[in-house]
């Protein structure tokens, strides 16, 4: 997880203007030129407040017929543009990885302040955030809780770069080490000392259902390591054993070069690295393949 680049902001106005200019909706047209010096002085708001986005304060735009209108303009065209454009830097950064989970495949935008009760801000490069479908389900139109308090981590703004709190154990049975492998990991809030960030992080984690889902991924990729091993058709003990070091390896080192501290395939590959898991996987593939096919 790592703060990104903030998008380009400077033309978010020339934008809205040449937007409403090209609207072929007759009614659309009107009103968004009803809102547009409204949504302009939201926008100053929205600048000032980047660091603190629970007060921005509601929004004035409520009608399904206002917001439909100012929704119908993030359409592919204006998506295209984001990405070629304002949020150039942070597609760049991101290498297709979602930021909001670290795992799942960049294939959406999200609206940090969601569209639906801020309207205002649906065109506002500094509130757009690429994600994967996952995360933009979860996260839905959340934002702040009844206590006015964020949850999520805005990408932009909330900086956790250097605070490890993400911690993975992972257990199996030597015997058997295919169907008792266990990955687990947790999380130690209590290091982010700054208790509004600490809030935050934790219900970010909470509602992405993030430990969870870095369970099955980091399964998955110890299932794909050991599928792999088993493939090879020549199964000498310190071939297999090169195989499997230069995986594990390959994988920490070009995941601690772009990730943060608490990036879970990093700490898994370090994980095991730490605990030799390489040697028991090789023992377990040599002395298993006369068995298997
Ligand atoms: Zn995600």
């Amino acid at each position: 997880m790592k703060k990104l680049t903030e998008p380009v902001n400077t033309e978010a106005v020339s934008m809205l203007d040449d937007m409403i200019k090209r609207k072929k909706r007759e009614d659309y047209a009107k009103r968004l030129s009803a809102y547009r010096d409204y949504i302009v002085r939201r926008y100053t708001v929205f600048e000032k407040k980047k660091d603190i986005l629970e007060n921005v304060g509601s929004s004035k735009i409520v009608t399904e017929e206002d917001k439909d209108a100012i929704h119908s303009s993030f359409n592919t065209s204006f998506k295209k543009r984001m990405k070629e454009k304002e949020l150039k830097k942070v597609y760049e950064e991101c290498e297709g990885v979602c930021p909001y989970c670290g795992n799942g495949k960049i294939e959406e935008v999200d609206h940090y302040v969601p569209k639906e009760n801020y309207p205002e801000f649906t065109l506002y490069p500094n509130n757009l955030i690429p994600l994967c479908n996952k995360c933009n389900k979860k996260k839905g139109d959340k934002f702040v809780d009844t206590r006015n308090e964020r949850q999520f981590i805005n990408f932009y703004s909330d900086c956790i770069d250097d605070i490890p709190f993400l911690n993975v154990e992972i257990d199996f049975d030597p015997t058997d080490i295919k169907r008792t492998t266990e990955v687990k990991y947790t999380a130690d809030f209590s290091k982010i000392l700054d208790s509004r960030l600490r809030k935050i992080v934790k219900d970010h984690y909470k509602y992405l259902d993030l430990l969870c889902r870095y369970n099955e991924a980091a399964a998955d990729e110890i299932s794909e390591l050991l599928s792999v091993l088993q493939g090879q058709p020549d199964r000498e003990k310190s071939r297999v054993k090169i195989m499997a070091d230069g995986w594990i390896l390959g994988k920490r080192d070009s995941q601690r070069l772009k990730a943060g501290s608490n990036d879970w395939k990093y700490l898994l590959y370090e994980k095991l690295y730490a605990i030799k898991y390489a040697d028991e996987l090789v023992e377990y593939v040599c002395t298993n393949k006369a068995v298997r096919k």
